[in-house]
């Protein structure tokens, strides 16, 4: 963190990226790091590239960064992403010198240097010890906490997954001593659209189990234009079948359109052995994975079957 402080110091345009189709850790960490930085060296131009999030937007959007010599003479500091083709932006082997800061499984070291601690929660909880670390020099603003707390909140299902530990809460405590309105906060997260019931409705009617207890949704494309609403509005809804008794691994199938994607979820079994053998990974209990067709639909549905299986014949 040393280090990290001291190329923040030594840049006057550093530049964030963080992955495709971003969530609020990602977004939030870009915003939350922004913020602080600028709060704590107004001189500097911190610039967010990348992909927006609509689920997140009242925190910020990102645009793509389109005049490419800004990165000459720039930091590059690659938030949330585990490996560099998931970036949104891969620009950062243009800049001067550029730094991965994640909280998952470090799969591949890209960038000049790393800060990977798979401990932490969530991406904001790094940036927030990394406020914490040197209080005396660096400034919080309450902008900066309601980006870092969005962050903690999403990355952990509102403080209630195994990844939460005390220092979760310290964090979540130190961003609330800055004055970030919870109520607003949760309004924002919380409202859906008429759109998006309906298309839980129709999730709630439609989803199917397997033999053992594999929950899962498959999200056509022409149910996603039925019902209106946007990609993350659809893939979201993988979250609506994650309470069903005797169904301890779900998924969303998500037909987008240059692939199939995988949302794999889980209150039990590890899952993401079974992303990784679906050209996918991610966390014990949430992972991703994709499709190259419908056509293998089958043979997933056979292997997450059976990790259930053998999930409850473990019990
Ligand atoms: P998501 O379903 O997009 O929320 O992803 C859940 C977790 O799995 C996140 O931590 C992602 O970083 C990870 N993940 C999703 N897709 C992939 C992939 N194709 N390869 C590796 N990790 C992934």
């Amino acid at each position: 963190m040393e280090y990290i402080l001291k190329k923040i110091k030594e840049f006057d345009t550093i530049i964030l990226h963080g992955h495709y189709r971003p969530d609020g850790d990602c977004i939030g960490a870009q915003y939350g790091l922004k913020y602080l930085i600028e709060a704590s060296f107004p001189q500097k131009k911190v610039i967010i590239t990348g992909e927006s999030s609509d689920y997140v937007g009242f925190i910020g959007k990102p645009t793509l960064i389109e005049d490419e010599h800004i990165f000459d003479n720039s930091l590059s500091i690659c938030l949330d992403c585990a490996t560099s083709e998931r970036l949104s932006d891969t620009r950062f082997t243009k800049a001067k010198y550029s730094i991965k800061i994640d909280h998952h499984i470090d799969v591949e070291q890209y960038g000049d240097y790393q800060y990977v601690d798979t401990t932490a929660a969530a991406c904001c909880q790094i940036i927030t010890e990394f406020y914490l670390k040197f209080r005396n020099e660096l400034v919080m603003t309450k902008e900066a906490a309601m980006a870092l707390y969005v962050g903690i909140s999403t990355d952990t299902g509102r403080f209630k997954f195994d990844s939460v530990s005390s220092k979760t809460f310290q964090c979540a405590a130190v961003l609330l001593e800055n004055g970030i309105d919870l109520s607003y906060i949760d309004n924002a997260l919380s409202v859906e659209t008429l759109e998006t019931l309906k298309l839980k409705g129709y999730c709630l009617s439609n989803f199917k189990t397997t033999v053992n207890g594999f929950a899962y949704i498959v999200m056509k494309r022409e149910i996603i234009d039925q019902f209106g609403v946007s990609d993350e509005e659809a893939a979201a809804q993988v979250s609506t079948i994650s309470t069903i008794e005797g169904c301890p691994v779900w998924a969303i199938f998500m037909d987008y359109p240059n692939e199939i994607r995988i949302r794999l979820r889980s209150r039990g079994p590890v899952i993401n052995g079974l992303a990784e053998e679906y050209r996918g990974g991610g966390h014990s209990k949430a992972a991703g994975a994709k499709l190259l067709n419908w056509e293998e639909l089958e043979g997933f549905l056979i292997k997450a079957d059976l990790l259930v299986k053998e999930y409850k014949e473990s019990l």
